[in-house]
């Protein structure tokens, strides 16, 4: 019996539309929430290859909304990518799942999506987003964003050239005091069920049916009180009187160029990592000490907060910089940082 049977019946589908889906590989940059239920839905679909990456190990507290991992994965803090593949390879066997222990960054984007023929957005932060944004428009790959907190998130889908991007969207990054966190705000899992199988449908939708099947608009999901709305989009294009998006029209990159990437380096000696994240404006400290108050004690001084969090000492700066005191581990520091503070 041929497993797909039902979506091949599907006539949108058909043996065509599978031969393509087994023929595709896809990307998923992040192996949370919604990373991981897209990760699920895409292999049992038949995608031929997917390509994973994530760099955190599971944790109990993932489980309520992770729904591939298990307690066992937890105990033995599995990283999440291998975690996923054993589950996936299990499910599905015919095709090939590919896990990357790391974070994306602007060394190895190449390397990782370079053969994707679509990516999906499974990342919790803003700058992670702009630099796949940079690669898709630079590369000319679709990729397909997502973001959620709480019962509320977003997606669009993003055909380079067609739609608008993401920094048609979102020109610059949001100050990261306005920004809720799934750790302040909390996340539950049917949302993300909901989201995630917005993206795997909207990728399936790009291998069968190309850019045509995809309106490029942007979506959002606001589930406790059950309100879907659809924004129409276009893209920021160059006329009389600006310069239209930096990315899409202009072309120029700045996130993979690495001129916007969070400087972090161990501070020899010192049992601490210090970070600089380059922001178009100060952070607003008094607010981040309001949403940090609720979990620890925090010191508000002039031009920084002081705070202990994490089993980390925090210093934080108004220009954006940090110093961690408590760890070497500039890996852990930098999600710490994107956790806490924002990227
Ligand atoms: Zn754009």
């Amino acid at each position: 019996m041929n497993r797909y049977r039902r979506q091949i019946a599907f006539a949108e589908i058909g043996e065509a539309g599978q031969a393509l889906l087994e023929q595709a590989t896809v990307a998923i940059c992040g192996l949370g929430a919604l990373g991981s239920c897209v990760a699920e839905r895409l292999c049992r679909v038949g995608i031929g290859k997917l390509i994973l990456i994530d760099r955190d190990w599971v944790e109990l507290d993932n489980l309520a909304r992770q729904t591939l991992y298990t307690e066992e994965d937890a105990r033995n803090a599995t990283p999440k990518s291998i975690a996923i593949t054993e589950h996936l390879q299990r499910i599905n066997s015919d095709i090939i799942v590919e896990p990357h222990v790391c974070d994306l960054d602007v060394d190895n984007i190449h390397a990782m999506f370079s053969r994707a023929s679509i990516i999906i957005d499974g990342t919790d932060n803003f700058e992670t987003r702009y630099l796949i944004n940079d690669y898709a428009c630079q590369a000319n790959v679709p990729w397909v964003h997502a973001g959620i907190v709480g019962a509320s998130g977003q997606s669009m889908t993003i055909v380079p050239g067609v739609t608008a991007c993401f920094r048609c969207l979102i020109p610059e990054p949001p100050p990261a005091e306005q920004m809720q966190t799934c750790d302040s705000a909390g996340v539950i899992g049917p949302a993300v069920g909901i989201i995630s199988n917005w993206q795997a449908l909207e990728a399936m939708k790009l291998i069968v049916a190309g850019p045509d099947a995809i309106d490029g608009a942007l979506r959002q999901f606001d589930l406790w009180s059950g309100n879907i709305r659809k924004l129409t989009l276009k893209r920021n294009r160059k006329n009389e009187n600006q310069a239209g998006c930096v990315t899409c029209e202009q072309r120029i990159f700045d996130f993979l160029d690495g001129r916007y990437q969070t400087q972090a380096r161990a501070m020899c000696g010192r049992n601490a990592v210090h970070l600089h994240v380059t922001r178009s404006e100060p952070l607003r400290l008094a607010s981040i000490a309001e949403r940090l108050s609720k979990e620890c004690d925090v010191k508000v001084l002039p031009f920084m907060l002081r705070f202990d969090l994490d089993g980390i000492t925090w210093s934080v700066f108004h220009d954006g910089r940090a110093v961690l005191t408590g760890t070497e581990d500039v890996e852990l520091a930098r999600k710490l940082y994107a956790r806490r503070i924002g990227s």
